[in-house]
């Protein structure tokens, strides 16, 4: 709660639009410059952050460093400035052309990426211009800082302890002012609408409920006196839990249950270590794919399995193989125009379909499993036939692998119960595989036919359905016939609600987003 800050961000305009023809390779030398300097900048902010223990914002700064001199968006920007354009008019662009791109996907966390293609163009153009951005560094009250975007550069700037809440027109859940607002523990109600966010700029005070998603503006002192009620709740639990991120979780009786993170990208390893994650349960491999345009190299696959190797060290780290298709769209691959994309070429299916994508994937998890202990894991599976297939690819990759006289290591294969089919046949396929990841978000969403996505389908979206726990126990059933693990990595896994009873059908790792990971082991605790 505190007065409200108005900040109206930066609205570029390039002072000139082109250049004359003799001037092509000092204008050049001129963009080249700007973009190091401003990903050296970046690169700086990044590795305080870190130092400072902010592993989440760190690799916010990190991924915009390597956004800034992207070799596609760079080069693209080069042809318009030999084509006479100036270079910041340009590089605006060029930003805006990807940012549109970005913001039709259907995908949350790809759409969210618009913003930040946005911010870095606009600082490489600030930096071409000569003029700094201005704004929040003249905060010096602590204030709720409204306004229409906020960026993760616009955050870094604002001295520290002086923001108190952020309020803004636009952004969603997985854009990044979320996930700075979240690691930097400021509550934050984001995407409220331009309309809205007029209230809120002509107000004196402004009350912020993060958890809940809501503002109240000029509150009267009953609401005052909730909020303040509220937040010193939440300071306490907050505290409370600080304990349990250093505890291996065990229910009373002594039942060991593994609380692992699942990861986007490999720059969220450290954090999720020092939430307390005890492995990666899963790590989501398609972003890697897909927040550059063009495929990902083995080499860079390598860098990105082996440093969440290196970081989580004898620690469990479960890379899922590619599941993109349907819905994502894949930067560099060919995809159909699908009636049904979430009953269409995802997952396991367009991988064993495209050995191109599929073996680089394969052939740099093995190698980074000489750093850790990897295990891979096949998504959308509904049958033996395709596990086999997979395995077989592995294994294929594994000697093609040693015969160039390369070290790989040993890699348990998994598989994901996300399909009705596969928790139906888990006893056939149990005797394949060396553990089940229980996929919540789609098995619920197959088994109750409610697209995951669909707002108005709240009331179904729920792993609590009997035909969904029945499946979930049957697959826990198979498991323990055929002596392999289970794990949930759905969004039910993180759930306080459903933990107990995920327990007692015998899941024995529960993965989830890492701020949920002290809460998830103090109701392990308890049981
Ligand atoms: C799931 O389906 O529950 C899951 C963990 O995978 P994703 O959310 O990436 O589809
Ligand atoms: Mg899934």
């Amino acid at each position: 709660m505190g007065p409200v800050f108005v900040h109206f961000g930066r609205e570029l305009e390039p002072e000139r639009e082109s250049i004359p023809e003799d001037s092509v390779e000092e204008e050049l030398r001129r963009l080249r410059r700007a973009v190091e300097t401003v990903a050296e900048r970046l690169s700086e902010t990044a590795e305080g952050l870190r130092e400072s223990g902010s592993g989440e914002e760190a690799a916010i700064f990190e991924f915009h460093a390597e956004m800034a001199e992207d070799p596609e968006l760079s080069s693209e920007v080069e042809e318009r400035v030999r084509s006479l354009t100036s270079p910041e008019a340009a590089v605006l662009a060029v930003g805006e052309r990807y940012a549109t791109e970005f913001a039709a996907m259907e995908d949350e966390y790809m759409a969210a990426r618009a913003d930040d293609v946005r911010d870095v163009a606009g600082q490489i153009a600030a930096e071409l211009i000569g003029r700094e951005a201005q704004g929040l560094e003249a905060l010096d009250v602590p204030s709720v800082v409204v306004t229409r975007a906020l960026a993760p550069s616009d955050t870094a700037r604002i001295p520290q302890g002086m923001a108190l809440g952020f309020v803004t027109a636009e952004g969603s859940r997985t854009s990044h002012v979320s996930i700075m607002a979240r690691s930097m523990g400021i509550p934050a109600v984001v995407g409220v609408g331009v309309a809205a966010l007029e209230t809120a700029l002509g107000a004196r005070i402004v009350a912020v409920d993060g958890t809940e998603g809501f503002a109240v503006v000029d509150p009267d002192p009953d609401t005052m006196s909730e909020f303040e009620a509220k937040s010193e709740r939440m300071v306490a639990e907050r505290e409370a839990l600080e304990d349990y991120k250093r505890i291996e979780a065990r229910t009373r009786e002594g039942r060991r249950i593994e609380v692992s993170a699942n990861l986007g990208s490999a720059s969220e390893a450290e954090d999720a270590l020092s939430w307390g994650a005890e492995g990666v349960g899963l790590f989501r491999t398609e972003f890697l794919f897909m927040e550059r345009p063009r495929l990902p190299s083995e080499d860079e696959q390598y860098e990105a399995y082996a440093e969440v190797a290196r970081v989580f060290g004898e620690r469990p780290v479960i890379v899922r193989t590619l599941d993109v298709g349907g819905d994502k769209d894949l930067p560099g691959v060919d995809q159909p125009q699908e009636d049904n994309p979430f009953l269409g070429w995802r997952g396991i299916r367009m991988s064993l379909d495209a050995p191109d994508l599929f073996r680089p994937q394969l052939r740099a998890i093995l190698r980074a499993g000489t750093v850790g202990n990897l295990k891979v894991m096949f998504p959308m599976v509904v049958g033996v036939e395709e596990i086999r297939a997979a395995k077989q690819i592995l294994e294929e990759c594994e000697e093609e692998l040693k015969s160039e006289g390369q070290e790989v290591g040993r890699i348990e294969v998994g598989v994901m119960i996300e399909t009705p089919a596969a928790a139906i046949l888990a006893a056939e396929l149990a005797p394949e595989v060396s553990f089940f990841s229980i996929g919540t978000n789609d098995l619920v969403q197959y088994v109750l036919a409610a697209d995951r996505g669909n707002e108005r389908l709240r009331r179904l979206q729920n792993a609590e359905h009997p035909a969904v726990l029945r499946l979930i126990e049957k697959t826990c059933e198979a498991a323990r016939e055929a002596g392999i693990w289970v794990g949930v990595c759905g969004e039910a896994a993180g759930d306080p609600a459903l933990i107990p009873k995920l327990v007692e059908l015998g899941v024995t790792e529960l993965s989830m987003g890492a701020p949920s990971i002290p809460r998830a082991k103090k109701v392990v605790s308890e049981l």
